[in-house]
């Protein structure tokens, strides 16, 4: 636990069902919680993301949407020992 590695800043991940307000689908969102950040949410539908409610700015590059929904499922792959619970394992650390 006390060991960084470049995803110990995820606390948590799951998959939600939600209507997208960008796709106006009726789509399912992966999303990650980081403390002090909130829930990084990214629609596999579309691939548009944002954190905490708030809209993320899309990048303009050709396939960004792609790009996202693929980034988001390689994370959720890597974060194998992370459930849907928020955990505060970090503020024990005193
Ligand atoms: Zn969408």
């Amino acid at each position: 636990m006390h060991i960084h590695i470049s995803t110990s800043r995820f606390n948590a991940k799951r998959i939600v069902r939600f209507n997208c307000p960008d796709c106006k689908k009726n789509s399912r969102a992966i999303e990650f919680f980081q403390h002090y950040r909130g829930w990084d949410s990214t629609c596999i539908n579309c691939g548009r993301q944002w954190c905490d409610g708030e809209w993320l700015p899309l990048d303009f590059y050709r396939g960004v949407r792609k790009e996202n929904i693929n980034a988001a499922k390689r994370l959720w792959r890597k974060l194998k020992d992370i459930s849907n619970e928020i955990t505060f394992e970090e503020f024990e650390v005193a």
